[in-house]
């Protein structure tokens, strides 16, 4: 039987319209979200990730403003550009695109973000906040990965849950979350022995490698629920004809266009599994969805329920 597509077109929707109403509410009170991104030098890829962020922002109601700093920037410039809007009180939100050029101290920058405005959920008072359990801003693929199994009623106390991948970004907070949810959560890595054993014990599978499809339809457990969160672009036709060999029509799309996205379970897990994120349409819509929750979230921390526990430190008081 084919397993039940989780369609994170769908959900997005949903939460889309969620936020509509509480972006409403809030201008209601007087006060607009507002999220500032910071875009340096010109990454095509990075590019349309930001252009699609911002169109979010508009889409919602929300306040947006777009920062485009040459390639050439130094760490110090970045960092008076984090400082600045970490004191701009119309800044709810503050996305520093990633990869940054090498001759910046990408770290350092991040850790400047007000952990109040760090919509993106990496800073470490975050991390430290998911650790423990206290309210704050969660990273937003596993934040999105959440939504789907919740919004899709799949039970997750005492399920089995495997976490392939660990991540700053995606496997350590996935499995923080999944703990948090009363899940039995393994975590696994590249240097796991016996995956296929470990995979098919699990009720639920979250797969974050980038991989492309690298998780076997057999490895999968009858009926599990599989949230496959990697984006894996393929562009050798051998590789392509040996992944979509069931799916013609896929298949089809990747000759007339010379790639296709997969994801890091093999789609033929689709007989195997009981529900199953689709690449694409599954994870990757609930990305930007989360940060704009998150930007929303944000909002109503600092500037209406009168802020979060451990006020930001502006980065120059900390250099
Ligand atoms: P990452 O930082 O490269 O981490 C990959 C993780 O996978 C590491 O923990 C690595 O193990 C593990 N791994 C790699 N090869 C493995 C193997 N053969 N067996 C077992 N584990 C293996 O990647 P990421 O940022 O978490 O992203 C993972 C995937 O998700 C990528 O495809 C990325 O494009 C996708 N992604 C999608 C979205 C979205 O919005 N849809 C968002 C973020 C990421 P070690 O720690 O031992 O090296």
């Amino acid at each position: 039987m084919s397993a039940r597509i989780l369609d994170g077109i769908k959900i997005r929707d949903e939460i889309f319209a969620e936020l509509k109403a509480e972006v409403s509410s809030l201008a209601e009170q007087g006060v607009r979200p507002g999220l500032a991104a910071v875009l340096v030098g010109d990454n095509p890829a990075s590019q349309l990730y930001v252009t699609s962020k911002v169109a979010a922002c508009e889409q919602l109601g929300m306040a947006s403003w777009l920062h485009t700093p040459p390639a050439n920037s130094t760490t110090e410039y970045m960092l008076q550009l984090v400082d600045d809007l970490n004191l701009d009180d119309r800044v709810d939100g503050i996305l520093v695109q990633l990869p940054l050029p090498s001759q910046i101290d990408s770290k350092r920058v991040l850790e400047a973000v007000s952990p109040a405005k760090d919509v993106d959920g990496f800073h470490p008072v975050n991390m430290g906040n998911l650790v423990s359990s206290r309210s704050g801003l969660v990273a937003c693929t596993p934040a999105g990965c959440m939504e789907i199994l919740r919004r899709n009623n799949i039970a997750i106390e005492g399920a089995n849950a495997v976490v392939l991948g660990r991540s700053d970004i995606v496997g350590k907070p996935m499995a923080l979350l999944l703990l948090h949810a009363n899940a039995t959560v393994t975590v696994c890595h590249s240097k796991s022995r016996d995956l296929p054993e470990i995979i098919r014990r699990a009720d639920i599978l979250v797969a974050a490698i980038g991989r492309a499809g690298f998780v076997q339809a057999d490895w999968i457990r009858p009926g599990a629920a599989v949230i496959d969160v990697g984006t894996n672009k393929v562009t050798d036709a051998a590789e392509a004809e040996r992944l979509l060999a069931n799916f013609p029509q896929r298949l089809e799309k990747f000759r007339a266009k010379g790639s296709v996205l997969v994801g890091d379970v093999h789609p033929d897990a689709v007989n195997t599994a009981g529900a199953l994120s689709p690449v694409p349409g599954g994870v990757g819509p609930m990305t930007i969805t989360m940060l704009m929750s998150n930007t929303v979230k944000a909002t109503k921390l600092r500037r209406v329920s009168g802020g979060m526990p451990g006020r930001f430190q502006p980065a120059s008081a900390a250099r």
